[in-house]
């Protein structure tokens, strides 16, 4: 049987897909307060009079519930 030659290593996806899972993390997670569940994130931002302009989103880094500026982050 005859040697065929190794294609060169190529990541199979298009670089434009990967995802940048630490730049991801400190932005969504590393930068933000964290609450133990939705009601303490929503109660948080209802306190700062912000319950309108903040979004409560699960993290899933520490698995902890942060808060977003709507329109910032596109959660899913
Ligand atoms: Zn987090």
């Amino acid at each position: 049987m005859a040697k065929r030659k190794r294609p060169k290593e190529r990541s199979p996806l298009p670089r434009a897909l990967f995802f940048d899972e630490a730049a991801d993390r400190a932005r969504s997670c590393g930068s933000k307060d964290a609450y133990p569940s939705e009601q303490h994130a929503r109660a948080t931002a209802a306190m700062n009079g912000m319950a309108d302009a903040l979004n409560v989103y699960r993290c899933r880094y520490c698995e902890f519930w942060h808060l977003t500026r709507r329109r910032e982050e596109y959660i899913d």
